[in-house]
């Protein structure tokens, strides 16, 4: 049996948005324009209730952006899950403020608001929820906790899109702000990039203002009556994390399929749940009744009795030719945020448990049925069931 090897994760890329591109390239406008322009329209009409949204280069620099507009500096503290990728943390050192790290719910590896209750300090001024996987936080009990304690709350979404919370999309909540990313093995992708969605009308202006150099069209509209199209001002030294035309035109058709791969990302994820019910594995939490889960990541943890430990059985599936990862190595175990605050798996029982146990399989559209067959033969295999 010689079968090719099934990588972890790859992106669904069509003729369209490759003559999209072509047609960047050959119009001579190859940065921030008029796809820019249109992705942005597209996109907040997707998520709806009239946001606005705005392409960055990234999602980390949404999150920057984001944090900065809700006014997070020096000696702030913005309570992050421990669960996470770096970038969720690493933005709030950005702006000279400490990320406090916090431990998640066992069963949905998504922030635990107890554990958010517990880190408010008098210097707390911001929470940034993370959507593990592409399932839904306790948005709820988070915003409820925020207003108590007058906190912001940024939606670190870059898993979640399309995901639900009752009844209501990503990005549509009651929050400041909330972050997508379309980096390469995300639900789509630009290549690089991310969006910053918000109800904001502030918020949203700070944000463009802050994505390209700190240049203000409201300072040029009120101090210079005739405009000559040369004139600029800046009033903030800003970032350059503007979206290229050449990104956009990538986005455009990938948004128009998401549906399309959100339905074929539920099937494979369906398919999972049944078939590899009966093993000795803990299999990633369900939506509420009625709420979408983007199935970004299908994670499972293996439990004591599967009698293989997790970087043993990620080899063995190797071995069997199949790509597999783990997220997240949780940041309390990286040496910049461990050694920056004395922190200890100790601290986090629940993100500990929960990683040395974990494995992400692979799930993206361009698995076939055979190759999803393929992955649970292997998974079968190897634990001898
Ligand atoms: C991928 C990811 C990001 C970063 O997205 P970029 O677009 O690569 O900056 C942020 N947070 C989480 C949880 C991620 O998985």
């Amino acid at each position: 049996m010689s079968e090719k090897f099934l990588p972890f994760a790859l992106p669904e890329i069509g003729e369209e948005e490759i003559n999209e591109v072509v047609d960047a390239l050959r119009s001579g406008w190859v940065t921030t324009g008029p796809k820019t322009k249109q992705f942005e329209a597209d996109f907040a009409a997707f998520i709806g209730d009239d946001v606005e949204a705005i392409a960055v280069n990234s999602a980390t620099s949404g999150l920057h952006l984001a944090l900065e507009a809700v006014g997070i500096g020096p000696g702030d503290e913005v309570i992050v899950p421990t669960y996470t990728f770096t970038t969720t943390a690493e933005v709030v050192r950005y702006l000279g403020a400490h990320p406090v790290l916090v431990d998640v719910d066992p069963q949905t590896l998504n922030i635990d608001p107890q554990a958010i209750r517990r880190a408010i300090t008098d210097k707390t001024r911001a929470i940034v929820p993370v959507h593990f996987a592409g399932l839904a936080c306790e948005m709820d009990e988070i915003i409820a906790i925020a207003r108590e304690h007058g906190l912001k709350v940024v939606e670190d979404a870059a898993h979640s899109l399309p995901t639900s919370y009752n009844g209501k999309l990503i990005g549509t909540l009651d929050t400041d702000a909330t972050v997508f990313s379309f980096y390469a093995n995300k639900t789509m992708t630009t290549g690089e990039g991310g969006m910053v969605v918000s109800k904001n009308p502030d918020l949203i202006k700070r944000c463009k203002v802050m994505r390209l150099h700190g240049i203000s069209r409201d300072a040029f509209d009120r101090y210079v009556s005739k405009s000559p199209a040369w004139f600029y001002e800046v009033i903030e030294p800003g970032f350059k994390y503007n979206m290229p035309d050449i990104a956009a035109a990538l986005g455009l058709h990938q948004l128009k399929k998401l549906r399309r791969f959100h339905l074929a990302r539920m099937d494979m994820a369906e398919r999972y749940d049944i078939e590899l019910a009966d093993l000795p594995l803990i299999l990633p939490a369900k939506p509420h009744v009625g709420d979408a889960h983007a199935w970004h990541l299908y994670p499972v943890r293996l439990k004591p009795e599967a009698g293989v430990e997790r970087g043993e059985f990620i080899q063995r599936m190797a071995d069997l030719g199949i790509g597999c990862s783990v997220h997240f190595i949780p940041l309390h175990l990286h040496p910049i945020w461990r050694d920056s605050y004395q922190l200890s798996p100790a601290q986090f029982p629940h993100a500990q448990q929960a990683f040395e146990a974990e494995v992400s399989l692979p799930l993206y559209t361009r698995m076939t049925e055979a190759d999803q067959t393929r992955v649970i033969a292997a998974i079968r295999q190897i634990l001898g069931a």
